[in-house]
């Protein structure tokens, strides 16, 4: 078998698309969708995150400003900027670019932002929301990753999904979707004994760990549908998931691959929930 490779960045493209005609109709009808991004520090790897991110919404057409501030910058100040974007109407959606220098606190940071314009999905309003089955700003990456499962037309009532890593940001709520989505979920993580004998027994494994090809073909099911969380860079400068996709794609139905996979589908998902929050917080304001 060779499994059929699910290239996340074909599938973003097609969001993209729906999500600028909406942009351009919610600006015919007088709102911009805005996103503000704030970044601490000068984290190259944060950086170049924050410039995709404005990329991403420049080509949308919302609206995107960074504010830049100074690795020294106290928890005082950075609450501060994060009041002002929370009053200031014409911005839609809050992003504290992670993570945040040692002097701040990040769960103080996370839960200042306004849950209405949480479109990262890290406030523990929405973390709440999610766990209850209500309408709730979802995490990107894992919102991505359900969103390309679905639109591959794999089936998950009833599937075994086995996640290996349990960050708040990608593992823990990538869990709790396809438990949502009404699938039996086990999580693994550095403490999990025997964990290749689990992966072994996926219907789909979604892989957030961080590090390279851990996930090896006698790993992995037959049949099973594997997504690639991890973004690895080697020594020669290129980029390798958590999977070993060589060898897992002889043995998987569906794989993403790295690049190409779950990094575009993020970046999508952060301009749908910047779209979402524009569109709920005009209809609230009529
Ligand atoms: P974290 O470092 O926050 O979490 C890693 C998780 O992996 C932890 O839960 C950890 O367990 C677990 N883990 C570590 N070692 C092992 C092991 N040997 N066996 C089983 N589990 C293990 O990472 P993130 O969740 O933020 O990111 C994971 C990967 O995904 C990274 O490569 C990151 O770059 C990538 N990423 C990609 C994105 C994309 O858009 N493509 C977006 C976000 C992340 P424990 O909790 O016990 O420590």
């Amino acid at each position: 078998m060779t499994a059929e490779i699910i290239y996340g960045s074909k599938i973003a493209e097609k969001i993209r698309a729906n999500i600028k005609e909406e942009v351009q109709h919610l600006e015919n009808n007088g709102v911009r969708p805005g996103l503000s991004v704030i970044i601490v520090g000068d984290n190259p790897a944060s950086k170049s995150y924050v410039k995709f991110k404005q990329r991403a919404c420049e080509k949308a057409g919302i609206q995107s400003d960074v504010i830049e501030l100074p690795e020294h910058t106290t928890q005082e100040e950075l609450l501060h900027h994060v009041k002002q974007l929370n009053e200031d109407p014409s911005v839609h959606g809050i992003l504290v670019q992670l993570p945040l220098p040692d002097q701040i606190d990040e769960k103080v940071i996370i839960e200042s932002i306004s849950p209405e314009k949480d479109v990262d999905g890290f406030h523990p309003y929405n973390i709440g929301r999610l766990q209850t089955d209500q309408d709730a700003f979802v995490p990107c990456t894992p919102l991505g990753i359900l969103a390309m499962v679905k639109e591959s037309n794999i089936a998950i009532t009833g599937k075994h999904v086995v996640v290996v890593g349990r960050s708040n940001i990608v593992g823990k709520p990538a869990g709790q979707l396809f438990l949502n989505e009404h699938a039996t979920v086990t999580y693994c993580h550095s403490a999990t004994k025997d964990l290749f004998n689990i992966t072994k027994q996926a219907d789909i494994l979604i892989v957030a760990v961080g590090k390279a090809k851990m996930i090896k073909k006698e790993s992995v099911k037959d049949g099973a549908v594997v997504i690639d969380v991890g973004n690895n860079y080697l020594s020669d400068g290129s980029l390798a998931g958590d999977v070993d996709f060589e060898s897992v794609k002889e043995v998987a139905s569906y794989i993403t691959p790295v690049p190409k996979g779950v990094g575009p589908m993020t970046i999508t998902m952060l301009l749908q929930n910047t779209l979402k929050a524009a569109k709920q917080i005009s209809s609230k304001r009529g």
